[in-house]
């Protein structure tokens, strides 16, 4: 039995596009190959960033390219609890701090100086929580299993918000405490994310969370040269199976798979069987290294 535990966790901010096609796609084949699980967490922890109907419409595009996830679908609207249990926790260690402190006070320092740790500027005001980075990971290092050894100084980091002014969940908390509840061994995810990865590295640490592995993809971008995203309005993935075939195929180019030509007409799930018999990340390496832009054709 396989321990490989991956995951994919879109926001639903919009409908999927052919990058995050190509996301879930990376996650799913490397967790089928190893033998292991692959779920599905809804990252809907900022409402006014999710309209109705998209988490709906998410669950129907991967059931369309035959992403099939494990178990049930789990949602972070669910997990406010362990969000509070994770963020009690930091206070008691001294590693959490209110800060009143607006980004318009700060903004000639290339990140936030930390001036609430020993004491709120502003009591009584609305107040975010923030990590104290001085007292973790020293420096932040992680290897990916795509770009290698990664390194930063906590100070370049800054001190992370953990929960918001307007008492929202921030992304690096809710990911972070997920991922351990999950059992999370390997996050597949985009390029774009790896940034990010730091903070979610300092709060493992600070909770005593294990390390999963980390692969980042290549950044795939459009025939414009731009990162396709909801932003640059990258179209919707299609659900109708005589679409999604080639765009499968085309996800599969673009991470590199060199998939044979003929499949690009092959039903979806034969498609998948042949990326997860063939998935391969030294394909991906390579790109890596090129830093070439995938295109959609
Ligand atoms: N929810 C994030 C997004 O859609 C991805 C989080 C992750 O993979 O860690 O960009």
């Amino acid at each position: 039995m396989s321990d490989y535990s991956g995951r994919f966790a879109p926001t639903p901010s919009g409908p999927l596009h052919f990058g995050s096609l190509v996301a879930a796609l990376a996650s799913f084949l490397d967790a089928r190959r190893a033998g292991g699980k692959w779920l599905l967490r809804i990252e809907d922890i900022d409402p006014p960033r999710c309209p109705d109907g998209a988490s709906d419409t998410i669950l129907r595009q991967l059931e369309a390219f035959g992403l099939h996830w494990d178990g049930p679908v789990t949602w972070q609207h669910d997990h406010d609890d362990a969000y509070i249990d994770a963020l009690e926790r930091l206070k008691t260690l001294g590693l959490a701090y209110p800060c009143s402190c607006s980004r318009r006070q700060w903004r000639d320092h290339p990140v936030y100086p930390g001036w609430c740790r020993h004491g709120i500027s502003e009591p009584g005001k609305p107040a975010a929580w923030r990590l104290r980075s001085d007292l973790g990971l020293r420096p932040v290092v992680w290897r990916d299993r795509l770009f290698g050894e990664q390194r930063f100084d906590p100070a370049a980091l800054g001190d992370v918000v953990l929960k918001r002014k307007d008492e929202l969940w921030a992304y690096q908390l809710a990911v972070v405490v997920d991922d351990a509840d999950q059992g999370i061994s390997d996050v597949v995810r985009g390029f774009d994310l790896l940034d990010n990865t730091p903070w979610q590295r300092q709060l493992q640490h600070a909770l005593g969370y294990p390390e999963p592995r980390y692969l980042h993809l290549p950044l795939i971008l459009g025939p414009d040269g731009q990162k396709l995203s909801k932003q640059n309005l990258a179209p919707a993935l299609p659900e109708e199976e005589q679409a999604v075939r080639p765009l499968l195929h085309a996800a599969l180019t673009a991470l590199d798979q060199a998939p044979p030509e003929g499949l690009s007409t092959a039903p979806v799930a034969e498609q998948l069987q042949w990326g997860i018999t063939h998935w391969d990340i030294a394909r991906l390496r390579a790109e890596a290294h090129r830093q070439t832009n995938a295109t959609i054709p």
